[in-house]
């Protein structure tokens, strides 16, 4: 028979899991009582162990939902804390302090709170019972307790003992029953004493005769009836110590030597029902009936809620499968496909064209240092210079000094670090790539898988980095001390020289309008310009310490005016230098004196090429091939089922879409669980009738 608790109480548990609607409880007894009325004594006589808080101080304030499991093939008694993770506390007086601790941890001046605290008790001494006990009753408010405390407790009270819960009233004999709080809470919402049980303590404290007579009470009349009980353990001396292991039989001894004393009031035949194991009988059975009652109806309400779960999942999710594992699996597959296919758009010409592109930049700011520095006076033909940039028409293969200038731009190119260069753009270029891959991923929205993936690919790029740095560099050894361009060579740098020298004009025009809009206008900017250069040619004498401005401009405003006239003199420069690569003289090798602007970008092109057939098989092909082994790895099948979950429930439509899977299934199974015990219970009957 008491198999159907022990399930019910599984299921119990079970529902607490799947959500807080009220509905889909199942009975368990409320203990409830005022203060001091022996409350506490009675459950841990229930229990056989000491084990809840004690003082005078309020020392309940949570409700504790107190499971206690029979385990008969097992002596081990201990308890556990489902919530905290605490597990196998066989230390009684360890619970005391943690359920002290969590009760204590509730401020005084809340002084209760209605967030349950979890225990569950595994002996094979105690019947299995579900039981909630509760703060007990206050008559008077302390000094440092919330005025209205006495109300709070009794909501709280009242939130528990709503049906189809079955009360355990506690009232002590020494007290009238007429003045018990317990009962008349009960009374409220019971009104007809159906599921009460009432339990008067301290019958020691009270004569024989009148304790009898309050335990056949017809004033309050309970059809579960009163019980009687002496629930304190005798008091202790050193010499007869009474361990908490057997405050069981220590009760019931002193318990059954009282009312054996008394056999005319408590004996067989007297009607009276007395002592602790009377009452844990009792309340086993009348638990047992009382769930079994409520099958039904649970069962029921299960039902419903389960036709709920079914349908949003059909609406909302189109009965679309998930769980934690695969939504991680196929976005992991996903993200790899997407991976698959930007190997096969990012290769040697990608890594060269950016590769060349920095070369460029460093080629141009050689040539700016080089050749393009000279004052733009320099190139009227009245002011010949030897070095002068008009000279540069004039390159002579045999000058010393435009040999000098090419060589050493060559060598300063070749020596630049191309291996250290080449290495960053192109980690940093596929670093960048992997981010915009997670963007465009459901990865975007999992931080915790977003930092993993980034992390894989910057662990793999960082311990290639030196070796690849260091190989491209010996690729690149030999053109630090010669380097041949051949004329097919030549007339791609050429083509290619015409195009970075527009693009650079472009940017100069493109910049000089930006100041002629910050400063107000062409006309400012000219006047500006002017005084600029006139200052330069030291045609004028500038006052001031140049920062307070001079002319009558501000210093910002003559600032802006030597940028524009610098950006002036450059877009010159440039335009002279387009028409030289133009011309016939560019034309071919052998003027490569007067064409460094072509000689250098041939350079930058040779060097880019030798490194990239580096970069790619040190530190492409390398990525390509450990990249996707990496990912899984690190979110791959070493991940724990909570990591997983966690992942996934990161995202809140994949966390929506899984609890709803998750409840359906899980009152998938307790339904299951419930017809199966209905199923017993019927044979049970069955076989109870036969008999
Ligand atoms: P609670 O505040 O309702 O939990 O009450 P307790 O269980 O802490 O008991 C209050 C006091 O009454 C304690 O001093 C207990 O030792 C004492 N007490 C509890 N049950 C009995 C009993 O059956 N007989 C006697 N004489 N004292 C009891």
């Amino acid at each position: 028979m008491m198999l159907l608790t022990k399930k019910m109480i599984e299921i119990r548990n079970m529902l607490q899991k799947v959500g807080q609607s009220s509905t889909l409880t199942l009975p368990s007894i409320v203990v409830i009582g005022s203060q001091s009325s022996g409350k506490s004594s009675v459950l841990e006589a229930i229990v056989g162990h000491e084990f809840l808080p004690k003082g005078s101080n309020m020392v309940t304030r949570r409700p504790i939902e107190l499971t206690l499991v029979n385990t008969p093939d097992s002596t081990a008694e201990y308890g556990e804390f489902p919530d905290l993770g605490l597990r196998r506390i066989t230390d009684f007086s360890s619970i005391q302090r943690t359920l002290t601790e969590l009760n204590m941890a509730v401020p005084d001046s809340e002084c209760v709170s209605d967030d349950p605290i979890h225990l569950t008790v595994y002996s094979p001494h105690v019947p299995d019972l579900s039981l909630i006990d509760l703060p007990g009753y206050i008559q008077v408010v302390g000094k440092n307790q919330p005025l209205e405390l006495k109300q709070k407790i009794s909501e709280l009270c009242d939130k528990y003992i709503q049906p189809p819960n079955v009360i355990l009233a506690i009232s002590a004999a020494d007290v009238d029953l007429a003045n018990s709080t317990s009962l008349r809470a009960s009374r409220r919402v019971d009104p007809r004493g159906e599921r009460t049980i009432g339990v008067i303590t301290k019958m020691d404290l009270v004569d024989a005769s009148r304790g009898a007579a309050i335990l056949g009470d017809k004033q309050y009349p309970l059809r579960l009836g009163y019980v009687g009980v002496v629930s304190r353990a005798p008091q202790t001396t050193g010499l007869f110590r009474t361990g908490p292991s057997n405050l069981m039989s220590a009760i019931s001894k002193n318990e059954n030597a009282f009312f054996s004393a008394h056999p005319l009031e408590f004996g067989e035949g007297s009607g009276a029902n007395v002592g602790t194991t009377t009452l844990r009988k009792k309340l086993m059975t009348v638990l047992e009936q009382t769930m079994s009652a409520s099958l039904q109806s649970t069962s029921d309400a299960i039902k419903q809620e389960l036709e709920e779960a079914t349908y949003e999942f059909k609406v909302q999710y189109n009965d679309r499968p998930l769980s934690a594992e695969s939504y991680l699996a196929e976005s992991l597959d996903a993200f790899k496909h997407s991976f698959k296919q930007f190997t096969e758009e990012f290769g040697r010409a990608q890594m060269h064209e950016i590769l060349k592109r920095e070369l460029d930049q460093k080629v141009f700011d050689l040539l700016a240092a080089r050749y393009w520095n000279k004052p733009i006076s320099d190139l009227s033909p009245a002011r010949p210079e030897p070095d002068s940039l008009a000279d540069l028409p004039r390159a002579d293969p045999n000058s010393l000094y435009w040999r000098r200038q090419l060589d050493a731009s060559t060598s300063a190119l070749t020596k630049l670090g191309v291996g250290r260069l080449g290495t960053t753009v192109v980690a940093s270029s596929i670093q960048a790539q992997i981010d915009r891959l997670i963007g465009k991923s459901v990865f975007a929205s999992h931080p915790f898988a977003r930092q993993a993936i980034t992390e894989a690919a910057s662990t793999i790029l960082n311990e290639r980095f030196y070796s690849t740095s260091d190989q491209v560099e010996n690729s690149i050894k030999p053109y630090k001390f010669d380097i041949d361009i051949d004329e097919r060579e030549w007339g791609k740098g050429r083509e290619h020289a015409g195009v970075l020298l527009k693009k650079e004009l472009q940017d100069c025009e493109t910049a000089l309008k930006g100041i002629e809009g910050a400063v107000g206008g062409r006309r400012k900017l000219k006047e500006v310009m002017n005084f600029v250069d006139k200052a330069r040619k030291g045609d004028i004498v500038v006052e001031g310490d140049g920062h307070s401005g001079a002319g009558g401009f501000s210093a910002a405003l003559l600032a802006k005016g030597r940028e524009a006239a610098f950006l002036r003199d450059r877009a010159d420069i440039i335009k002279m230098r387009m028409m030289a690569v133009k011309s016939k003289q560019c034309a071919n090798l052998t003027n490569k004196y007067y064409c460094p602007e072509v000689f250098l970008d041939a350079v930058a092109t040779k060097l880019a090429s030798t490194a990239v057939l580096f970069l790619n098989v040190e530190l492409l092909s390398e990525f390509y091939y450990n990249f996707p082994r990496e990912l899984d790895l690190r979110l791959g099948r070493h991940l724990s089922d909570e990591e997983v979950e966690k992942f996934a429930k990161e995202d809140p439509k994949i966390r929506k879409h899984l609890e709803v899977i998750r409840r359906k299934e899980l009152l998938e199974l307790v339904l299951e669980k419930m017809e199966s015990l209905r199923q017993l219970e019927g044979r049970e009957r069955t076989q109870d009738q036969a008999a």
